[in-house]
């Protein structure tokens, strides 16, 4: 039995720097995404987890572990700016899941989840809100540090602040029964502070906060979403998170909410699809990124839409492109979890039908994803000194976006998950 475990873990994780081990990637094409340039017959030298030399002369040490990857196009590991590994597909439809599921059973669920996620070539994930299943996803993150199981690094916020009545609340319920909310309901600045206290206390690297309602909140006709905070609040948010160096990352679809959210401090504005010119202008001036999570808000069949959510993606289609226009700093972000774990290219594809370079959509999800997560000295690129978090695919990308669907091989921290060559 035991021996059966080893085996099925050593499948799973294959460390390749034992201690003063190198690994030497002979990689036939690197995308670096700071030029552009596709670079030749590559020799990327990997020590400790960390590349330590890249280039076409790199001379490999006689004991290195040799890892071809000449007939393929090799990039820096992804990064995904806005996931949610504890939640899945179905907790969207019927009861929600914390109703028909343990919190146990979400977390066994997030552990298949972040694996997927890590497959697909993502290796730095920030995780917006565990959705109803409190700490789990420190202690996946945790669980991912130390090796227990496989995933990506990642980045979590636990729960969210919300307002009663707002996004994440349970609705539809009886009011007899008590049912603990999705988000912690927090109805004044006091209540704000208190509660960022008690996630960073319990191990949050990121406070999200709900500062617009969501779908069910949007009027019909004049498309205003619900604005869940005054100027004052995100103020008050971003000033304690910064008590604990944490940065605030803001659920915002338009409006006042997002205006007051750019003008509080937060460092991202997700979703977004209803921002205003006026908003979008102050992001750029600002430096406030967007993760625009195009994706999720189409469905995979379009005849399931209603007719606001066709507005609505129309709507957002347009923002997405005056954005670019603009110059707002775009970070790829997802909304995974809602949909389908392990299919986040889906987004790549979306940015690219909505008219942006896939070389612009590849610089999201790598150096831009690690400029909005402060993370730039270790992740993003394929250069000395950073995280050997380095990934290959079959075909190029920059000509064709959904060669990213076929990613081959994926490495983090110089430990191989994936190499099928
Ligand atoms: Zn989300």
């Amino acid at each position: 039995m035991r021996q059966a475990l080893l085996h099925a873990l050593s499948c799973i994780f294959v460390p390749l720097f034992l201690f003063g081990q190198s690994t030497a990637i002979k990689a036939g094409k690197v995308l670096d995404p700071k030029t552009g340039n596709m670079l030749l017959n590559q020799i990327i030298l990997v020590e400790s987890g960390r590349i330590v030399a890249t280039g076409p002369n790199t001379v490999i040490p006689g004991n290195a572990t040799v890892i071809d990857l000449s007939s393929k196009t090799v990039l820096p590991g992804l990064i995904d700016c806005h996931t949610h590994e504890l939640l899945q597909p179905e907790d969207e439809r019927g009861f929600p899941p914390v109703i028909s599921k343990s919190q146990a059973f979400r977390t066994i669920q997030g552990v298949a989840a972040v694996k997927k996620e890590l497959e697909a070539g993502f290796t730095t994930l920030r995780d917006l809100d565990s959705e109803g299943a409190g700490f789990a996803d420190v202690a996946l993150r945790d669980a991912i540090n130390q090796n227990i199981v496989p995933g990506p690094r990642m980045l979590v916020s636990t729960l969210s602040l919300t307002i009663t009545a707002g996004h994440m609340n349970n609705t539809g319920l009886n009011p007899d029964i008590q049912i603990p909310d999705p988000a912690s309901l927090t109805d004044s600045r006091d209540a704000m502070i208190a509660e960022i206290r008690r996630q960073v206390k319990y191990g949050a690297d990121w406070i999200k906060l709900y500062a617009t309602g969501t779908m069910r909140h949007v009027d019909p006709v004049t498309l205003e979403p619900v604005n869940q905070v005054s100027l004052e609040d995100v103020q008050a948010v971003v000033n304690e998170a910064k008590r604990w160096r944490k940065d605030v990352a803001a659920h915002a679809y338009g409006g006042p909410g997002a205006k007051n959210s750019v003008l509080g401090g937060v460092r991202s504005i997700e979703h977004g699809m209803l921002l205003d010119d006026e908003t979008l202008k102050l992001m750029v001036e600002k430096g406030t990124f967007w993760c625009p999570t195009l994706g999720t808000y189409v469905p995979d069949n379009a005849s399931e839409t209603t007719e606001l959510q066709r507005k609505i993606i129309a709507r957002h289609k347009e923002t997405f492109q005056k954005a670019m226009k603009m110059g707002v700093k775009i970070a790829f972000g997802t909304d995974v979890g809602a949909y389908e774990h392990g299919t986040s290219v889906r987004e790549f594809l979306r940015m690219v039908e909505y008219g942006m370079k896939p070389l612009d959509a590849i610089r999201s999800a790598t150096l831009r994803g690690a400029e909005l997560l402060r993370m730039e000295k270790d992740i993003g690129a394929i250069e000395a000194g950073k995280y050997a978090d380095i990934i290959a695919v079959d075909g190029n990308p920059v000509e064709q976006i959904d060669a990213l669907k076929r990613v081959v091989f994926v490495m983090k921290e110089g430990v191989v998950y994936k190499n099928f060559k």
